[in-house]
């Protein structure tokens, strides 16, 4: 029998409710399979730093460090509750940033699903969703303005100023890019490019490279779209995209409108690469507007961990089940209320029926 350590950083807000139905479906994963998952949870994010006096405590970097794969809630306070913590330790520059440099996780695969029988999810017309819309977005998630260098002070006219640097060497643009071409020669061998060359000169070199990595893949066809454009086209027309490619920033702002298009960000699952260690993650926040109410949508959390035995444990049939699972509870006619209003004919479930509904589907199915 195979072991797997997994660390587990619940984070804050919805994080702790739909960590648990994660959990709940390892488990379940691990009975039905020959492996054991060995599940060791660490404080990382708002919650950290109040329990420990740091976002990323060490004691969470070792735990991390030994495991195999880490599975990661969302970390965040609201606006108001972030001031409690110093800037630099507030949850995203005290620990998701860092981590992401830990391991270098580069490759940001965030799928955009929702079958043509679930198209009243979405604020989209029917006609729009079509036959359905899936799509697969992969950011590049360590290099750009997020990481760059930052400088805040006061100029010679006496005013404050702020200067963040957007930075990529072209090895990091190959890197992403090589995952875009792979990713697409598994789909549809279409590629979309996003980016920004007509007003920023990183753009500028990331097609230069894409020009020389696309050598490599001749079947694939390479689509060039601005990105605010494509931010159009994923409302009037997001069938017309299969895998689309960009740098850190663009990705974070156009795979939320993903989930948007999708009727909720309780959505989105994700995945975080590198090339010796991966984290997963609901691509979304800390939702602490519904926190601690069991309404918030697992289907993120629990996509994430189909991702994972996919990905990190090569568990693909059972990764299958687990999806086919979570869309049998909706097309039963059960969701979260993130994605119906209350009139609408969908049986309103909790976080922990939605989980207790995919565990059962997935108990039903042939064992791998
Ligand atoms: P958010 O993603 O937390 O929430 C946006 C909206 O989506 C809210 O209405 C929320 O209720 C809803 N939502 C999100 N996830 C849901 C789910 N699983 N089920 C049902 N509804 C869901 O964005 P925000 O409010 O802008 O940010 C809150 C905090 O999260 C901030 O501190 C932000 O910095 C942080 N954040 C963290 C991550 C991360 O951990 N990777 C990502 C984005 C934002």
């Amino acid at each position: 029998m195979t072991t797997y350590k997994i660390a587990l950083l619940d984070g804050d807000g919805i994080g702790p409710e739909i960590m648990l139905e994660a959990v709940k479906i390892l488990k379940l994963v691990a009975e039905r399979n020959d492996v054991e998952f060995e599940l060791t949870h660490a404080p990382f994010g708002a919650s950290a730093w109040f329990e420990c006096g740091s976002s990323f405590p060490d004691s969470t970097k070792a735990v991390c460090d030994a495991a195999d794969a880490i599975l990661k809630g969302p970390i965040g306070l609201s606006h108001e509750e972030s001031k409690k913590i110093p800037v630099d330790q507030q949850p995203e520059r005290g620990a998701l940033l860092p981590l992401r440099r830990r391991y270098n996780t580069y490759a940001n695969f965030r799928p955009v699903y929702l079958p043509r029988g679930l198209a009243h999810f979405s604020p989209l017309k029917p006609e729009i969703i079509g036959e359905g819309i899936d799509l697969m977005i992969i950011r590049e998630l360590v290099g750009g303005l997020y990481f760059g260098l930052k400088e805040t002070g006061v100029n010679a006219e006496g005013k404050r100023y702020v200067k963040e640097v957007l930075e990529y060497d072209e090895d990091q643009i190959r890197n992403i890019l090589k995952v875009a071409f792979d990713t697409a020669m598994k789909r549809k061998k279409v590629l979309h490019n996003i980016h920004k060359s007509n007003v920023l000169k990183s753009s500028v070199l990331w097609n230069e490279v894409l020009e020389e990595v696309r050598v490599d893949y001749p079947e694939v066809e390479v689509i060039h779209i601005l990105v605010d454009a494509a931010a159009t086209y994923l409302c009037l027309k997001p069938t017309m995209f299969d895998v689309m490619v960009m740098e850190n920033m663009f990705g974070d702002i156009l795979s939320d409108q993903g989930g948007g298009i999708l009727g909720s960000l309780g959505l989105m699952p994700s995945a975080c690469l590198g090339d010796n260690k991966a984290y997963y993650e609901p691509s979304h926040g800390s939702a602490p507007d519904i926190a601690g109410k069991n309404i918030a949508n697992p289907y993120s959390m629990i996509g994430s961990v189909a991702m994972m035995l996919e990905m990190s444990f090569g568990m693909t049939q059972e990764a299958r089940n687990l999806w086919d699972a979570m869309q049998g509870v909706f097309a039963a006619g059960f969701s979260t209320p993130d994605l119906s209003k209350a009139d609408s004919g969908v049986k309103m479930i909790s976080t922990s029926e939605f989980g207790d509904r995919v565990a059962q589907a997935l108990q039903a199915a042939p064992k791998p």
